[in-house]
C-alpha cells in the first residue's frame, strides 16, 4: 500500500494522489520527490561523488563481491519473494545485479541525493525510483523484502530508519543489511564517507529486533582481509594528506587477488559459517507473519 506522508493514509491506487487530503509528491527530473527540502550539495555530501563511484563500482571487488552476496541472501532466504525494494540505492549498481539474478522481481529503490539516481535511473529502466528519506518511507507493507546496503551508517536516527523499513516491509518478508563493522576501523575513510558510525554486532541485532524483526542470520564478511584493512588503516592514520578514491585505485592484479579472497569466504558463508569478526556485517531478518 502506498502511504501518505502528509496525512498517513494508506490507500492501494495506481496514482500518488492520497483520496483524503489530495496530497501528491513533486514531479522533478522525472522522478518522484518525497522529500520538502532535498539536500543540496555542499551541505554534507559532494555532488561528484556518485560519478566517482558508478565508474569504480563496476569493477571494484569490493563492490562486486558485496553483490553477490546480496543476490546469494536474497534467492536463499527469500525465494519466493515477488518485490525488492532498495532503500538508499545510490547508483543503482546493486539493483542493476538483482535485476540479473532474480529477473522476475518488481523492483522498486530511493536515494536521498539525486545525484545518485541519475545514475540509477540511466542503468535501470522501468525501474520505480524515487527521492525518499528512509526516516520518511511513503509505503506500508508494500514490498517481501527491503534492502540497505551500507546505509544505516550514514543515518543519525537510524533506529527510525529501521522502524519505517520494518513498517514497508510485508508480514512474512524480509530485511537484508550490509553495515561497517568494528568501532576499532574507525578512519578518515569513515569521517570522509559520512558515516556517523561503524556497528558492533550487538548494536545492530538490537536495532533490528526493536524496529520488530526476527534475526534469521548475522554473520561478518570481509573477514578474511581484515588484517589487511587494520594494516591499511594504520598506515593511513599516519599520512596526514588522505585521499578517499585511493582506496580504490589498486592494479587489476590485486584487484583479482582480492576477489578471489572474497569467493572463498562467500563459499564458507554460503556453506553456514558465520564469521565472527570482519570489516562489515550481514544481517538477514524476517517480519513475523501475524501480530503486530
Ligand atoms: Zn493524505
Amino acid at each position: 500500500m502506498k502511504l501518505c506522508l502528509a496525512c498517513q493514509r494508506c490507500f492501494e491506487s495506481e496514482t500518488w494522489d492520497c483520496p483524503r487530503c489530495g496530497h501528491r509528491p513533486i514531479l522533478r527530473d522525472r522522478l518522484l520527490c518525497f522529500i520538502k527540502d532535498p539536500p543540496v550539495a555542499g551541505n554534507g555530501f559532494k555532488p561528484e561523488y556518485f560519478a566517482k563511484l558508478a565508474r569504480f563500482e563496476e569493477d571494484n571487488f569490493w563492490f562486486r563481491a558485496r553483490n553477490r552476496l546480496i543476490q546469494w541472501a536474497l534467492g536463499n532466504y527469500f525465494p519466493a519473494a515477488r518485490s525488492f525494494f532498495e532503500v538508499g540505492c545510490g547508483t543503482g549498481f546493486v539493483l542493476k545485479g538483482v535485476r540479473e539474478t532474480s529477473p522476475r522481481l518488481r523492483l522498486a529503490g530511493s536515494e536521498i541525493f539525486v545525484d545518485g539516481l541519475v545514475f540509477a535511473q540511466s542503468r535501470l529502466p522501468g525501474v520505480d525510483l524515487y527521492q525518499m528519506d528512509a526516516r520518511q518511507i511513503p509505503f506500508e507493507r508494500e514490498f517481501d523484502v527491503i534492502g540497505a546496503f551500507d546505509v544505516l551508517e550514514h543515518i543519525v536516527e537510524d533506529d527510525a530508519a529501521l522502524r519505517q523499513i520494518f513498517r514497508a516491509t510485508r508480514p512474512g518478508g524480509g530485511l537484508l543489511v550490509t553495515v561497517p563493522q568494528h568501532r576499532f576501523l574507525w578512519s578518515a575513510i569513515d569521517e570522509h564517507s559520512m558515516h556517523q558510525r561503524r556497528y558492533g554486532r550487538a548494536e545492530l541485532r538490537r536495532k533490528v529486533e526493536q524496529a520488530g524483526f526476527r534475526i534469521q542470520r548475522i554473520t561478518s564478511f570481509i573477514s578474511l582481509l581484515l588484517p589487511f584493512m587494520i594494516f591499511s588503516r594504520m598506515k593511513k592514520s599516519s599520512s596526514r594528506d588522505f585521499q578517499l578514491w585511493k582506496e580504490f585505485e589498486i592494479s587489476r592484479l590485486l584487484n583479482a587477488l582480492l576477489a578471489n579472497i572474497l569467493a572463498t569466504e562467500r563459499a564458507m558463508i554460503k556453506k553456514g559459517l558465520s564469521f565472527p569478526a570482519g570489516g562489515s556485517l550481514l544481517l538477514i531478518a524476517k517480519r513475523p507473519a501475524t501480530g503486530q
